[in-house]
C-alpha cells in the first residue's frame, strides 16, 4: 500500500509505505507560527515508511532539535524530524496528503496553547462556501 502526498506546487512529492500509527491534531505555538494557521495535523510514520519521491525538502530548525521540512518553492510545510523527543519517526503534515479524507485524527496535543476559541468553532456561523456565493 502506497500513500502519496505533497507539496501545493508539485515539486516536492513523497510516499508513506503504510497508514500513519498516529494522527494527531498540534495547537503548539510553533505549528501555529510556522503554518501561520490554528492548528495542524500530524501523521507520524516510521523513518523507514518514509520517502521523497520528487524534488528535495528544505528544512528550518524551528526549536531545539525540530526540524520542520517545507518546499522551497511554494513554501508548504511538508514534513517534521526531531531525533530527540521523537526517534526513528517523520512527522507528515497530514493535510500535504492526496486522499488526507483516509485518515482521521485520534488526539489533539499541546492544547495548553490553543487559540481560545478553538473550543467553540462549532458554534462558529459556517458556510459551505463564501457567504453570497453558496
Ligand atoms: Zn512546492
Ligand atoms: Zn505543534
Amino acid at each position: 500500500m502506497t500513500i502519496a502526498g505533497g507539496c501545493q506546487c508539485g515539486k516536492v512529492r513523497f510516499e508513506l509505505g503504510h497508514p500513519p500509527e498516529r494522527v494527531s491534531i498540534c495547537h503548539c505555538r510553533d505549528c501555529q507560527k510556522s503554518a501561520g494557521a490554528p492548528m495542524v495535523a500530524w501523521a507520524m510514520v516510521p523513518k523507514d515508511d518514509f520517502r521523497v519521491t520528487a524534488g528535495e525538502a528544505r528544512a528550518v530548525n524551528s526549536s531545539g532539535d525540530s526540524f520542520r521540512y517545507f518546499c522551497g518553492q511554494c513554501g508548504t510545510g511538508l514534513y517534521y524530524i526531531n531525533e530527540t523527543y521523537l526517534p526513528g519517526i517523520v512527522d507528515v503534515q497530514l493535510m500535504t496528503l492526496d486522499a488526507p479524507e483516509a485518515f482521521t485524527p485520534g488526539a489533539q496535543v499541546q492544547t495548553a496553547e490553543q487559540a481560545p476559541w478553538i473550543a467553540h468553532l462549532a458554534a462558529i456561523p459556517a458556510f459551505q462556501r463564501y457567504p453570497g456565493m453558496e
